[in-house]
């Protein structure tokens, strides 16, 4: 399996991103994005050392994480929907794509009654993007104190799926935008935030220029993906 030669060239494509940015290589967590992989590849990719996982489907999750062996750690990584709630809270260890007060509600809710305090990241719809989830900016700064108080939630900072372009460059701006966002973020709530998940395959060295925290990669570790469905 090219899983190992993919990993070390996105370990060093990391590096030296974070070189050309001034910032520690240790500064960006690599998540593996693992939605339309069967379990096969998760053990893998454990064997390999990888311990964050992401999936952006609960029903998939539900499946594949007992089937995973070694101490992993999954995160939530698309849309959630509120009757999914209080799985998520069970199998996953933050959820990223939080984007209403009612949803950040119902996991503080469901977090209590599994007597957990849950991390989150707000997702983000920089640009406005009819067809993806996500706050626009404004809204999410007008909620983001209430978000914040919620008794079993921890806002731990911002997530973003850009718009799709074949030339990560293009895409710059919104990164740009998104580590703004997250410092008027962080002035409204008067504590650093240290997470900010954005850059996957095709753009994540641009990202880590731009300031991400953590970058959320499939294909460019596992190839495509074999089932359907896999889209946000
Ligand atoms: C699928 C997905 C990714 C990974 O995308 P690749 O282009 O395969 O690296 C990252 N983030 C989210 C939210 C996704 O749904």
């Amino acid at each position: 399996m090219a899983l190992a030669e993919n990993l070390n060239l996105i370990r060093q494509k990391i590096a030296t991103a974070c070189g050309r940015a001034g910032r520690d290589a240790n500064s960006v967590t690599l998540l593996a994005v693992t939605k339309g992989q069967p379990p096969e590849v998760v053990n893998e990719a454990a064997r390999l050392g990888l311990t964050l996982f992401g999936e952006n489907k609960v029903q998939e999750a539900k499946a594949k994480i007992p089937l995973c062996s070694g101490k992993l750690h999954w995160q939530m990584i698309g849309h959630l929907q509120s009757n999914k709630c209080r799985d998520a809270v069970e199998l996953f260890s933050m959820i990223q794509g939080v984007d209403s007060l009612a949803l950040a509600q119902e996991i503080s809710k469901r977090a209590a009654l599994a007597g957990k305090t849950l991390p989150i990241l707000l997702e983000v719809n920089a640009v406005g993007e009819a067809s993806k989830f996500g706050y626009r900016p404004e809204q999410l700064l007008v909620e983001l104190a209430q978000i914040n108080a919620l008794p079993r939630i921890e806002v731990h900072g911002l997530m973003t799926v850009p718009p799709w372009s074949a030339e990560a460059e293009n895409v710059r701006p919104v990164f740009q935008q998104m580590r703004e966002l997250k410092e008027r973020c962080e002035q409204i709530l008067g504590t650093p935030l240290p997470h900010l998940s954005m850059g996957m395959s095709g753009d994540f060295e641009v990202a880590i220029e731009e300031g991400a925290t953590m970058v959320r990669i499939g294909t460019a570790l596992f190839g495509p993906r074999i089932k359907a469905g896999q889209d946000q």
